[in-house]
């Protein structure tokens, strides 16, 4: 049996309560700016939201919070306590 789990490598890092804009990696983790929202896995800070273009579609699709709800407040909620990130290698052979 050829077992390929030998040829990968997870790394788990715990980031803590750190809120970093996934596109332009701006950090909010001190701020109080309200909007923005996450899309997919992706959280977009509320300057990402308003620069980028979107469809209809990932309009729909998007996670967004009421106006009074600061980003940092919407990320660590969607994250629901899991702080971490994993970063999967796939060894040369
Ligand atoms: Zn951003």
């Amino acid at each position: 049996m050829n077992d390929n789990r030998k040829d990968i490598d997870e790394e788990v890092i715990d980031i803590g309560d750190i809120v970093i804009c996934d596109v332009c990696n701006a950090d909010y983790t001190e701020s109080n700016e309200c909007g923005g929202f996450i899309l997919g896995t992706w959280a977009y800070c509320p300057q990402c939201v308003r620069t980028k273009k979107f469809t209809m579609q990932e309009y729909a699709r998007a996670i967004c919070a009421p106006a009074w709800v600061t980003f940092r407040q919407l990320v660590l909620a969607v994250r629901n306590g899991d702080n971490t990130i994993r970063i999967t290698n796939w060894k040369n052979r």
